[in-house]
């Protein structure tokens, strides 16, 4: 077995859909045991010709599926997304045998709210969390005794990859609420839903829902800036270190060269 075998499985794409140009998921066969918590992600990679690039990625499946899924967005002039995104089913990628992060639903503590707040792909580690629970919920194991509030924001309302599943699950069950935002609704005139950037409309759906700092966690995923503001939004309310969850999908170019 070479180096690589013993620490990568080379699943298998069985599932790709596009959703937009840049923003598309797949669904991987993984090839092995792979344990993880909702909320954690996946290290995956492509073997180039060069060399190997490998880049972490929010688990969208909850663990109850045989199947794991992601969702991605295109950089272009990234390393590791072009090549990702010449994938088909059919094809293989590498994924390390072991998943990793803390960016897991806190069921533990007191706080019963929890506020997830993301941008496009940022929504991937709540639908881990949403199709667990609900999995849970229809087994009778979860009791809507946690409320989920999830704030999703895009520049367009095709970029919601999730937006009709979630929907869904926000029609059929009382412990989840959805507010999807678009920020760019002139390049969306059928938009009808509500306009401006997460962190604009965040302390109206928080004070609706009545998420305060003494009842919610929030969990803030994906655009770096958005979590920047989100997180000194929920700071100036009040909402101590441990109510405050991130999960930051890159670091933006200006800090990179400081
Ligand atoms: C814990 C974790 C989970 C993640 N989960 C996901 C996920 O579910 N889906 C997903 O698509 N990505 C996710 N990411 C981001 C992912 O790991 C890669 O950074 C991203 O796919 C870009 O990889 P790349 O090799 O193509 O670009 P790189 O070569 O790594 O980056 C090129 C440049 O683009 C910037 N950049 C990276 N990503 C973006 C972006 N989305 N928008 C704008 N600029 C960007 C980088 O800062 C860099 O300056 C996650 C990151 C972390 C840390």
């Amino acid at each position: 077995m070479s180096a690589t075998d013993e620490k990568f499985y080379r699943p298998r794409i069985t599932k790709r859909v596009d959703f937009a140009p840049d923003l598309w998921m797949i669904r991987v066969n993984p090839g092995g045991e792979f344990k993880f918590a909702p909320g954690q992600y996946a290290t995956l990679g492509v073997e180039g010709p060069q060399k190997r690039s490998e880049r972490p990625y929010s688990i969208v499946s909850s663990s109850y599926e045989s199947e794991m899924e992601f969702f991605f967005e295109l950089v272009h002039d990234g390393d590791l997304t072009p090549q990702l995104y010449k994938l088909q089913p059919g094809d293989e990628l590498l994924m390390r045998k072991v998943a990793k992060g803390r960016f897991t639903l806190d069921t533990k503590s007191s706080r019963t709210n929890h506020l997830l707040v993301c941008t496009v792909t940022g929504i991937a580690p709540f639908v881990s969390y949403v199709r667990t629970l609900y999995q849970d919920w229809k087994e009778g194991k979860f009791a809507g005794e946690h409320k989920l509030l999830l704030l999703t924001g895009a520049s367009r309302s095709w970029e919601f990859g999730y937006h009709d599943e979630m929907l869904e699950y926000a029609r059929q069950v009382p412990w989840l609420k959805l507010v999807p935002t678009v920020s760019r609704p002139w390049e969306d005139e059928k938009w009808k839903g509500e306009t401006g950037r997460v962190e604009d409309i965040l302390r109206k759906y928080a004070d609706m829902w009545q998420a305060t700092r003494e009842n919610c966690v929030a969990y803030l995923c994906g655009h770096p800036e958005m979590i920047e503001h989100c997180k000194e939004i929920l700071k100036r309310c009040g909402y101590p270190k441990e109510a405050l969850k991130e999960e930051i999908y890159w670091v933006p170019a200006k800090k990179v060269a400081a």
